[in-house]
């Protein structure tokens, strides 16, 4: 039936699948939605035509929450939606995420819109967090493309997902399952409404292909050409996760998929994010996929932290608990690529130093988190005398993953392993951005190490790179700072640059123009010196390092 259909597409044609819909299982207990994808390339680039179809509840309104923002980005990529429905309207919402249906009490409701891309130029970081609607492909998630119900923090959906409008020769991959071929494009899954939101949603020019992890079925969908080959990048993915597992002693996954799209820059570049069931990776397309096993690893360790932690209430205030999401997990990713020798000692260490100079004066949470964590696992190892670490907390997180995601539970399962000192260190450095002293030892590094405290310098380029970046013009230099001191000044083209961020020892080079022609300027972005603990190899003690 489905080649018949083909056939006629191809005559007429459009190319089609099957212009057959999806038949999807009745479901009359339970609350269900329906999304179809119809591309459609124009002369402008790929429209994507969406109609998302839901029953009215007994009041005859529902409020629907429209993708606007995701990420720390506005989003311009929805247009024309309206109602299809007869009967049925449309009307503003409490604010500009959301619309108020109104329709009569239990009637199916069918709204569409249309979805393209909203940016101009190159995809570059962070334009992935827009959806990304190519002619070639697409690749969206529910938060940045879909529009939803407003649900309880609690309640369960099925979602229905029609493919069968995509081109014959796209593969597809999803949170809920990724084919090669035209066959199973109906998707059907039952949930909670916020795997559904953060499902990730790929269809394209992707290379399939299926592997497993410890027995369990996964999918890596690739697409670009690389520097290295699709297989190398299956066992890539394949080692990072298996390690991942192995420390969660979990293998509860039946399904996982990862995408791997390149951005269009060379070098330097990447972004990795966790979905349901999956995450995806967008990456520099000359740069090697070993570099990643950090990056890989740590978006493989969120399927626990947060994924199975519990859900974090909503209308929480996310910066609140920010830095365990991203600490820990941070922390480990390196720690475990270390531990399966996929980094050396002196990489490892110097990443932690990279950090720990950062820690007294930085905001980051990613910094801020795997300094915390650091303390954590050296406070909590020395205080029960390697009786417990950093992992019992993590794994009564998961034990207890029924509780919300909050400030104070974490606090709280921390606080069980710590001595009311260490306790009281913690609160302050989480809440009231406090010191922390560096572990005498370095957890699993143990004796090999020393911490001292030294006089650092902080990472400073001297100019306001952000909106030099922008604008490619270099603006902000300070007087006499360390851009100012190598020759760099205000009004220069900015052309190409490369720094290390946070790292004050590694030299910033930036290409400029000016009146005197093209200039490479290099300098250290060495600013202000502060007192910070830094890890030193002990050269008398014979450790057994890698
Ligand atoms: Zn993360």
């Amino acid at each position: 039936m489905i080649d018949a259909a083909v056939c006629f597409a191809g005559f007429i044609g459009v190319a089609h699948a099957g212009l057959a819909q999806c038949r999807f299982p009745q479901t009359p207990n339970e609350q269900t939605i329906t999304y179809r994808f119809d591309p459609e390339v124009t002369p402008a680039g790929l429209v994507l035509h969406l109609t998302f179809l839901f029953r009215a509840g007994g009041d005859g309104t529902e409020t629907l929450v429209l993708p606007m923002q995701w990420a720390g980005e506005t989003l311009h990529a929805m247009t024309n939606l309206r109602v299809v429905s007869k009967g049925a309207s449309l009307e503003k919402g409490a604010d500009a995420d959301s619309m108020i249906v109104r329709a009569r009490p239990h009637r199916s409701v069918v709204i569409a819109y249309d979805l393209e891309k909203d940016w101009n130029g190159p995809l570059v970081n962070p334009l992935q967090f827009h959806p990304v609607l190519m002619p070639e492909y697409l690749e969206f998630t529910g938060s940045n493309a879909l529009v939803r119900l407003k649900l309880d923090d609690r309640a369960i959906e099925t979602a229905n997902f029609d493919w069968q409008a995509l081109p014959t020769a796209w593969a597809l991959a999803t949170s809920f399952g990724t084919s090669a071929s035209t066959a199973d494009r109906c998707q059907t899954y039952t949930g909670s409404w916020r795997e559904v939101n953060e499902g990730l949603y790929a269809a394209g020019d992707y290379r399939i292909h299926p592997f497993q992890i410890s027995g369990r079925p996964a999918f890596l969908a690739v697409r670009g050409t690389w520097t290295f080959s699709d297989e190398d990048a299956v066992k890539d993915v394949q080692k990072v996760i298996g390690m991942v597992r192995n420390f969660w002693h979990d293998d509860n996954f039946p399904y996982f998929l990862v995408t791997l799209s390149p951005y269009d820059r060379d070098h330097d570049s990447s972004d990795g994010s966790q979905f349901t069931n999956a995450f995806w990776m967008f990456v520099s397309r000359l740069d090697s996929i070993n570099g990643l096993f950090p990056t890989l690893a740590h978006e493989a360790f969120h399927a626990w932290d947060p994924g199975r932690m519990g859900m974090v209430p909503t209308g929480y205030n996310e910066d609140l608990i920010k830095w365990f999401r991203e600490g820990p997990t941070d922390y480990y990713a390196q720690l475990l690529t270390y531990e399966a020798g996929e980094l050396t000692a002196s990489e490892y260490v110097n990443s932690l130093n990279i950090a720990l100079r950062r820690f007294p004066t930085s905001d980051d949470e990613y910094v801020r988190g795997r300094i915390i964590s650091l303390w954590l696992d050296g406070t909590i190892r020395r205080e029960s005398r390697g009786q417990h670490s950093l992992d019992d907390v993590m794994f009564d997180m998961v034990r207890t993953g029924d509780q919300p995601y909050t400030l104070d539970r974490i606090l709280a399962t921390a606080g069980h392993y710590l001595s009311p000192e260490s306790d009281a260190l913690l609160q302050q450095a989480v809440t009231h951005h406090g010191d922390l002293p560096a572990p005498e030892h370095l957890p699993v590094l143990g004796d090999c190490m020393h911490a001292l405290l030294d006089n650092v310098s902080t990472f400073d380029l001297g100019f306001d790179f952000d909106r030099s970046r922008t604008t490619r013009m270099i603006t902000g230099v300070v007087e006499n700072g360390p851009a100012f001191n190598a020759g760099l000044r205000d009004g220069q083209s900015l052309l190409g640059n490369s720094f290390n961020k946070g790292d004050p020892e590694r030299i910033a080079k930036f290409k400029v123009h000016s009146g005197a022609g093209d200039q490479q300027i290099d300098y250290y972005p060495r600013g202000k010196t502060i007192q910070a603990w830094q890890y030193h190899m002990d050269k008398d003690k014979s450790c057994e390092l890698r």
